[in-house]
């Protein structure tokens, strides 16, 4: 018998060899292997590439383009062809390169940069011309598209996320008949903390990828599919009149045993449905009904929990008629600010360089006779519906700006911050910046020991307004920072028409850092965008020691998050500031 041609092949010195740089990465895109070629290409020698990250190969504007589509690419299809990069060689300089990637078995990426063809001179010449007068242009307007499109992807599964589901919602309820049976499915994984706890946190990563890819394929044409939560999920479409049964259909998908490391799992959800049928096409409201749904069915996947779990429930107006609801919490809200039920906890920000304490971050709290103490979570949503926001407010502003001038004058006291959250209303209302001015006055504080927190949404919902009241407050000292950044719309763009001083990263960037290459690129470019214009750079959310290290390579200034502290009462701030922290 003739030997099979492939026994004569070595495929190791094929790969070392081979054309081009080659470079294969694990599934975290840790490089795991590179070929001679590369090595020769960019100076390094193997051990200085082993282990360290992919898009240590890329300067900080490829890794958005890196991260923002090749990535994605990679992810949704298993390879990508002829895209062009910047390679970084040992010396620091830049190589023109061609990327072509394929996805190999199980998660290995194979990526191959194939140095680009030198233009003559003349050519070159008068293509660095026209480029120059693009390219600072060009570069923010790509990182701002790829900022935005990121903001609307779940990073593990390549899903919507929340804001991308919403967005969706809307151009798809616009285009239904009327009389359509309009469902939105909530699936919660049951005990999924067990799961992630046995199987390790990559285990539980590849449980949520199945369970997304079965969502994906379950849901025929028109049907949306996102990740909103860690282990929770939803389905939006148009239902035919078979809502009920799909619900069933999408349970026994997902409990159908899978293979995770050669294991066998099972796992099961519990499900919440809201049906509805749209009366007429006038009356719909695509933005307001999808929220209302997922508000209801997240009510019904909750009770399915707790009856049992790996079951669904239909929501029914019987246990959450929510505008009754609605009335009676806004009356208990304008109770807790008559009867001074209102508090705020502080939580430490660690200045990164000198590891000491910069400053607080005050959140609201209700602490309610009967519940107990209220998590923002619980009331601010209505508070600033119903725009009792800006009494609320101005009484976390008066609180805050007390405690702070409180702390300061503390003998030997080192200058303490505050931050304060301001709402999308509140920024619009012309009284702001008076009331802010007067508290700082009356107190005797230093203007630039208060920071406003504020959401891009803010920015965006009365822009001039905002604008103007922003402007008042920056020409009084007080502070600017923007919140959640990076999960709005906002983006860079709009950042330079407003007086800022301050980007906070959001937590969920934040716990993707080394472990996902898109959020790690995202954090990474946060930072170097904002130190290129001056801002100081925060990041919340920190909860590790691993993330706090990377942050601080990364040149982070400040950090926030249950490993520096949780957010503490009022009479513990003293002995937090005397206590140093290793
Ligand atoms: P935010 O401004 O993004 O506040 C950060 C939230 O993350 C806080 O939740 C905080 O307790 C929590 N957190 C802090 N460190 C960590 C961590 O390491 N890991 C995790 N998983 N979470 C962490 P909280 O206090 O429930 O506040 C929720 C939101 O309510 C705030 O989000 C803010 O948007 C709003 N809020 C709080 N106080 C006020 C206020 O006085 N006025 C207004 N308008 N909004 C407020
Ligand atoms: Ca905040
Ligand atoms: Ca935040």
């Amino acid at each position: 018998m003739q030997p099979d041609a492939t026994d004569q092949i070595d495929y190791e010195v094929l790969f070392r060899s081979g054309p081009g740089g080659l470079v294969v990465t694990d599934s975290d895109d840790t490089i795991v292997d590179v070929n001679d070629h590369l090595l020769i290409w960019t100076g390094f020698v193997r051990e200085d590439l082993i282990g360290s990250p992919f898009v240590r190969l890329l300067p900080p504007a490829d890794r958005i383009l890196f991260s923002g589509r090749a990535a994605r690419l990679l992810h949704l299809e298993g390879r990508v062809s002829d895209m062009s990069f910047t390679l970084l060689g040992k010396d620091r300089a830049a190589r023109a390169a061609d990327l072509f990637a394929s996805r190999v078995r199980g998660a290995a990426t194979l990526y191959m940069f194939v140095p680009r063809r030198e233009r003559h001179s003349d050519e070159e010449h008068l293509i660095r011309a026209v480029r120059q007068a693009e390219r600072s242009d060009a570069l923010r307007r790509e990182a701002e598209l790829d900022l935005k499109q990121a903001a609307q992807y779940d990073a593990l599964t390549a899903m919507f996320n929340r804001s991308g589901l919403l967005t969706r919602i809307v151009e798809l309820a616009v285009g239904l008949p009327p009389l359509s049976e309009f469902s939105t499915f909530v699936v919660g994984l049951d005990h999924f903390r067990i799961v992630n706890g046995s199987l390790g946190r990559a285990g539980g990563d590849q449980v949520l990828r199945e369970v997304a890819k079965r969502l994906m394929a379950l849901s025929a044409d028109g049907f949306l599919t996102a990740r909103v939560g860690d282990d929770e999920f939803v389905v939006v479409g148009r239902t035919h009149a078979r809502g009920t049964t799909f619900a069933e259909t999408i349970l026994e998908s997902i409990s159908a045993p899978m293979l995770v490391d050669e294991l066998e799992v099972v796992v099961t959800a519990s499900l919440g449905a809201s049906v509805v049928r749209l009366e007429s096409s006038e009356r719909i409201h695509p933005a307001s009904m999808a929220e209302t749904q997922m508000r209801q069915a997240t009510t019904a996947m909750y009770e399915a929990k707790a009856s049992g779990r790996n079951c669904w429930k239909l929501f029914t107006s019987v246990f959450d008629d929510s505008t009754v609801d609605e009335i009676r919490l806004l009356g208990e809200i304008r109770a807790a600010l008559a009867n001074d039920q209102f508090r705020l906890e502080y939580q430490p920000q660690l200045d990164v360089a000198s590891g000491t304490l910069h400053g607080y971050e005050a959140l609201l709290r209700w602490d309610h006779p009967e519940r107990g103490l209220i998590g923002p979570a619980g009331f601010i949503d209505l508070t600033e519906r119903s725009g009792l926001i800006n009494q609320v407010g101005a009484w976390a502003c008066r609180a805050a700006i007390e405690q702070c001038a409180a702390l300061n004058r503390e003998p030997d006291a080192r200058p303490v911050t505050v931050s304060i959250n301001v709402s999308a209303r509140q920024l619009a209302d012309p009284r702001l910046a008076d009331l802010v001015g007067a508290l700082v006055r009356d107190n005797r504080l230093d203007p630039a020991l208060i920071t406003l927190e504020i959401t891009e949404t803010g920015l965006i919902t009365d822009s001039r307004r905002a604008h103007r009241n922003l402007k008042l407050l920056h020409d009084q000292g007080v502070r600017v920072s923007i919140d959640d950044f990076g999960t709005g719309h906002a983006g860079f763009a709009y950042l330079k028409d407003f007086p800022v001083d301050e980007l906070k990263i959001d937590g969920s960037f934040v716990a993707g850092l080394g472990v996902s290459v898109e959020d790690t690129a995202i954090v990474t470019s946060c930072i170097d965008v904002a130190h290129a214009v001056g801002m100081r750079v925060v990041a919340e959310g920190v909860e590790t020691r691993a993330q706090l290290d990377r942050l601080a390579e990364l040149g982070c200034d400040i950090i926030q998050g249950y490993l520096y502290s949780t957010p503490l009462h009022r009479d513990a701030l003293q002995s937090f500031m005397s206590e140093p922290w290793r």
